[in-house]
């Protein structure tokens, strides 16, 4: 993509009302605008990431044989009367119309998935399943003051399962608890992420937290480095520490943000809406279930924020808006031709490019634009550069660069990223 043709621009001065550095830098690289706390519409360069991220989850969800669906956003104010949570859930979005009719705006999504399913499934033959969508959410949160890591509305991928034995569901449980290590893996911050044990609430012992190490998040973690996993503060008791055969003064204390989180929800939704299976005997029995969420706005915030450096963003190439960011220094024509020619080049090539062919542009302008956008690789057309017969390549997060053919640059390109 040509950069003199993207509507957005990159700012110079941190928006006056945003105090979390994540939504600044995705605010000043023209990635997200703010319409009001904690609400964000998703801009050219943010909806790439966004949409990378929503792959990787998609393809992980589709490997454990999940099926996707798109739920509705308004939802029947029964439904959660039935569950108990009209009243009892205090971030819920209450809308009513001019024909005097409430519907909540959906904060998650048991009281539809587990209607929808009752006209479809009755046999123990019909399980499991997994069903799962990504999909917008709303909560009256009461701070919304991180950015992008905590919103009124935000994306989620929210997966739901189905079971008819406890044993079916632990085993799913730990399918899942290995499709999320690698989907933070694959976003590129597997290495700062933990599986958490919080609370599990009223049903079960335990729930997962996979939190990921960060100074300004919200929740404080114990982590036992030995064996990659941590625990809630919430939730530290040393009755829960022998469960976990952890010792106490091997854990390191960290702040950290939840970016994912998995529940056993036994029949706590499956029981008000009557969800139910006949076994063999053709016995009745209530359905076991257990939730599965992702926040894929929170996730992009987090990469953001433990990531980037003073300049600016620095994007996994896993998820980067572009591969390539080319910058054509200089307004001459032999610098315009040549940039041109390797912009056609890469592109052909099947290589993401985000081309700066603005003009009357400085090259600090430049240069420093591209540290605040923070696509993976920098390639310089210059007239320096072709003298020197070729492209300065350098990595968004190495300091030095080096001069390298258009073949080489090519391969570099395909060979770290494919
Ligand atoms: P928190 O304790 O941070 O409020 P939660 O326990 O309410 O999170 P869940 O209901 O488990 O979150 O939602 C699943 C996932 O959705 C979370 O792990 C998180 O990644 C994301 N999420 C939850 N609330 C928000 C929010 N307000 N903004 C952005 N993402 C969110
Ligand atoms: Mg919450």
């Amino acid at each position: 993509m040509r950069q003199s043709k993207l509507f957005t621009r990159t700012r110079k001065e941190s928006p006056a009302d945003e105090v979390s550095r994540n939504a600044e830098l995705l605010i000043r690289g023209g990635f997200v605008h703010k319409e009001m706390a904690g609400v964000y519409s998703y801009l050219p360069l943010g909806l790439r990431v966004l949409r990378k991220i929503e792959n990787i989850i998609r393809e992980e969800m589709d490997k454990v044989g999940g099926q996707e669906v798109l739920m509705s956003t308004m939802q029947p104010k029964e439904n959660w009367e039935k569950t108990g949570r009209w009243q009892a859930m205090d971030d819920l979005y209450k809308v009513g119309d001019s024909s005097g009719r409430e519907v909540a705006l959906g904060p998650t999504h048991e009281e539809i998935v587990v209607p929808i399913l009752k006209n479809y499934i009755s046999s123990h033959k019909d399980f499991p399943l997994y069903i799962y969508q990504i999909q917008n959410k709303f909560r009256m949160e009461l701070r919304a003051k991180s950015g992008m890591l905590r919103g009124r509305e935000f994306i989620m991928k929210d997966m739901y399962s189905f079971h008819t034995s406890a044993g079916d569901f632990e085993n799913f449980y730990s399918k899942m608890q290995d499709a999320y290590k690698t989907i933070f893996s694959r976003v590129g911050i597997g290495h700062l992420t933990y599986m958490t044990f919080a609370s599990g609430g009223t049903f079960a012992k335990y729930s997962h937290e996979f939190q990921t190490i960060t100074p300004v998040g919200e929740d404080v973690i114990y982590v036992d480095e030995a064996s990659g996993v941590a625990v809630n503060k919430e939730v530290l008791s040393d009755e829960i520490l022998n469960q976990l055969n952890l010792k106490k003064e091997k854990l390191v204390e960290q702040r950290a943000i939840e970016v994912g989180n998995i529940f056993d929800l036994k029949t706590k939704y499956s029981a008000p809406f009557d969800l139910s299976f006949t076994d063999e005997k053709g016995e009745k029995h209530p359905v076991l279930m257990g939730c599965y969420g992702i926040g894929l706005g929170r996730l992009l915030g987090t990469v953001v924020e433990v990531l980037a450096d003073d300049k600016g963003i620095i994007w996994p190439e896993s998820i980067a808006p572009f591969q390539v960011h080319l910058l054509a220094l200089g307004d001459d024509e032999t610098t315009s031709a040549e940039a041109d020619r390797v912009y056609k080049s890469l592109s052909k090539a099947g290589i993401e490019v985000l081309f700066d062919d603005r003009m009357n542009i400085s090259a600090g302008e430049k240069f420093s634009d591209a540290d605040l956008l923070g696509i993976p690789f920098r390639a310089v057309v210059s007239l320096r550069s072709i003298k020197e017969k070729g492209i300065e390549l350098k990595k968004r997060a190495e300091e030095k660069g080096k001069i390298v053919s258009l073949e080489e640059l090519t391969r570099t390109v395909l060979g770290e990223t494919s």
